[in-house]
C-alpha cells in the first residue's frame, strides 16, 4: 500500500490545530493516546455510539473531510479474548480490576457485549462512578461495585469466570493483586499489561488456567483501527510478529 503511518508529538495546546491538519492534509485518519483520547471529542464531526457512552476516541476516520470518532481499544480487547481464549463475553461474569482509562475501555467493551461485570478499584470513587456511568448507558445489564479489600472473596462469591488486570499493578513492581491460592479453577485471567509477564499470569499459568496478556488487546485495536480506515483486513500475524520482535 502507497500509505504511512507516522508517530506526530501533539501537545493538549495543539490538539484543535492537529486534528484541523487531518481534513487539510486529508490523511486517511489518526490514533490518539493519552491525553488527548476525551479532549478530542467536541473537534469532531460525529463520534460513534461506543466512543461517545464511554467518552474516549483512539482512532479517526477521515471521510473526505468529515471527522468521526471510534474507539477500539475495547473492542480490540474483546477480539483479544475471541482469538487467544475463544471466549465471547455475553453472559460471562467478568471481574474487572481498575477505574483508569484502559479499564473504562474495557468496561463498556463488555457491557455492550452483555456481560456481567463486577468492579473493583483502590480508590473507591473512581471505581463507583465507573459503575454508575456503566449502569446509567446499560440499565439491563449486570453491573455491581465491590470493596477492594473484598476482591479475593469476590472470585469465589461472585462465581467469576473472566478476571481481568487493568491497573497499572505489575508493570513495574512485582505486585500481587491476587494471592494464587484465591484463584480458583475455572477463571480465565486477563491482564492488559503487554511488556512482561506479570506475578498474576504467572501464578495462573502455573494453575494450568487460560491466560492472555495485553498484547493482544494492542495489536487487536491497532488492526481494528487500520481496517477502518483502509477498508482491508489487517495482517494480523505479521503485527504480532513485529511487536514480539520489538
Ligand atoms: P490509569 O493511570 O488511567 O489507571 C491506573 C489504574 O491502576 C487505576 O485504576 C489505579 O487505581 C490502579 N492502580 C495503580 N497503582 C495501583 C496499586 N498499587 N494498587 C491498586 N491499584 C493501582 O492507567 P491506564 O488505565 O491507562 O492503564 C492501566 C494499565 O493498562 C497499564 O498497566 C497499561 O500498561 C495497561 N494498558 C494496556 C493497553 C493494551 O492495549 N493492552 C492499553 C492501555 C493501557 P487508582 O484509581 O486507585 O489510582
Amino acid at each position: 500500500m502507497n500509505t504511512i503511518y507516522l508517530a506526530l508529538e501533539v501537545t493538549p495546546e495543539e490538539l484543535q490545530g492537529a486534528i484541523e491538519a487531518i481534513r487539510s492534509l486529508k490523511f486517511l485518519g489518526a490514533n490518539l493516546t493519552i491525553p488527548h483520547k476525551e479532549k478530542v471529542i467536541p473537534f469532531l464531526d460525529e463520534v460513534s455510539s461506543l466512543a461517545q457512552k464511554c467518552g474516549s476516541v483512539n482512532t479517526i476516520i477521515n471521510h473526505g473531510g468529515k471527522l468521526r470518532g471510534e474507539t477500539t481499544d475495547g473492542p480490540g480487547f474483546i477480539r483479544s479474548l475471541k482469538e487467544e481464549v475463544g471466549i465471547t463475553p455475553k453472559g460471562k461474569r467478568v471481574f474487572l480490576i481498575g477505574a483508569g482509562g484502559a479499564a473504562r475501555a474495557v468496561a463498556f467493551a463488555l457491557a455492550e457485549a452483555k456481560a456481567d461485570i463486577y468492579l473493583t478499584n483502590r480508590t473507591a470513587k473512581k471505581g463507583k462512578k465507573l459503575v454508575s456511568d456503566l449502569k446509567n448507558f446499560y440499565p439491563q445489564n449486570t453491573v455491581a461495585y465491590i470493596p477492594f479489600s473484598e476482591k479475593s472473596d469476590a472470585l469465589r462469591r461472585e462465581k467469576i469466570d473472566i478476571l481481568i488486570n487493568a491497573t497499572s499493578v505489575g508493570l513495574k513492581t512485582e505486585e500481587e493483586l491476587f494471592r494464587p491460592e484465591d484463584l480458583t479453577g475455572r477463571l480465565v485471567v486477563c491482564d492488559l499489561i503487554y511488556n512482561r509477564k506479570t506475578l498474576l499470569l504467572q501464578s495462573a499459568q502455573k494453575l494450568g488456567l487460560k491466560t492472555i496478556n495485553g498484547l493482544g488487546m494492542l495489536v487487536h485495536q491497532g488492526a481494528l483501527s487500520f481496517q477502518l480506515w483502509t477498508g482491508k483486513t489487517a495482517p494480523i500475524k505479521t503485527m504480532f510478529a513485529a511487536i514480539r520482535e520489538i
